[in-house]
């Protein structure tokens, strides 16, 4: 996410699939953006490594592309500061593959590992292109395909036509990339992109779907083992001496609290009882164990000792469902 000097945003195909992990995680990007916070200073141990991998892996299609007699355009390798202008002359050049396109409407950026030619008549004659991009994971999550939308969008802007297919290529898949229909993604892509957009701008952008607070919260959510706001985020909620720090509470069981007036672990702990009447969801015996763990971790915390209680034990319960121990065993 980029503010411009006219004070206009420029989005890219990460903000989009961010933006379906985490809405927080989009504020917190326009916050940077606007200057309004520091760039997070979380360094991922394993970036480099992942990234590593990525070039490897995506050199590794581009080296089969060649192979099959393809004519590869590598837009790294040519000179010049305009990655969109190189995209351009490349696609009109009609190269079977262009490797590292550019796009930019000044509204939505994106990059492209490869674009493919195809027979599909467009603006450039009668060639158009269509998206492929690498990636080390095994199964495709919904950000990828939304990425990819985004780049088929701004490509459709350039070559006049959309493109039918969209790929991902796989490590050790590269003969036979992931397909998808761009036009089986295209609505869902439209509507989360709208729902970005006026989280971000207000009501500047199409009115579609649900309502998007700016005023989001950093509810634990899967992503944050891989977000670079994590420090920022459990700072926030150490502060807020948060729901979720009470050992096995989900995001289910924080909300049916919250929607009982209790939003910290002190307070959820202070009840005399973990719930006054049935939850809406899940079991009265859950909240029971979790209100017991709150217990715990509160005292710990006043007395700052680490305190435990045993369970009873129960037959076919925890350690009890090991199997018998057999020669050979490890520990
Ligand atoms: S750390 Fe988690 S809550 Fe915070 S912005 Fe990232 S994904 Fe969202």
């Amino acid at each position: 996410m980029r503010l411009n000097p006219d004070q206009t945003i420029t989005f890219s195909a990460t903000d989009l699939s961010n933006f379906i992990s985490c809405q927080h995680l989009s504020q917190l990007d326009k916050r940077r953006a606007n200057g309004e916070l520091k760039p997070p200073s979380f360094v991922d141990p394993y970036a480099d490594t992942v990234r590593e991998l990525g070039l490897e892996h995506e050199e590794r299609f581009v080296q089969y592309l060649r192979d099959q007699g393809k004519n590869v355009i590598d837009l790294r390798d040519i000179g010049g500061e305009n990655g969109l202008d190189k995209t351009l002359a490349a696609m009109k050049q009609g190269a079977d593959v262009i490797v590292q396109a550019v796009f930019d409407n000044g509204k939505w950026r994106g990059y492209a590992d490869v674009l493919l030619k195809c027979d599909k008549p467009s603006d450039l004659g009668d060639w158009s292109y269509e998206v492929g991009d690498s990636k080390l994971a095994q199964y495709t999550k919904a950000g990828t395909e939304l990425q990819l939308c985004v780049y088929s969008d701004l490509l459709t802007e350039v070559q006049g036509v959309k493109p039918k297919k969209m790929y991902v290529i796989k490590p050790g898949g590269e003969a036979q990339p992931e397909e998808f229909l761009y036009q089986n993604y295209d609505a869902y892509y439209r509507f989360i992109k709208g729902r970005l957009i006026v989280a971000i701008e207000g009501n500047h952008g199409p009115t579609v779907g649900g309502s998007n607070s700016t005023q989001t919260y950093p509810n634990p959510v899967a992503h944050c083992n891989v977000c670079r706001w994590w420090m920022h985020c459990d700072q926030r909620r150490r502060d807020d001496d948060h729901l979720s720090y009470v050992a096995g509470m989900q995001g289910g069981h924080v909300t049916e609290l919250n929607e009982r007036g209790v939003h910290t672990l002190e307070a959820f702990a202070k009840r005399s009882q973990a719930l006054d009447s049935r939850p809406a969801k899940g079991s009265a015996e859950t909240y029971e164990k979790l209100h017991r763990q709150a217990g715990i971790q509160y005292e710990g915390r006043v007395k700052n000792e680490h305190i435990s209680r045993l369970l009873d034990s129960e037959i076919n319960e925890g350690l009890h469902r090991l199997p018998a121990p057999s020669e050979g065993d490890i520990y």
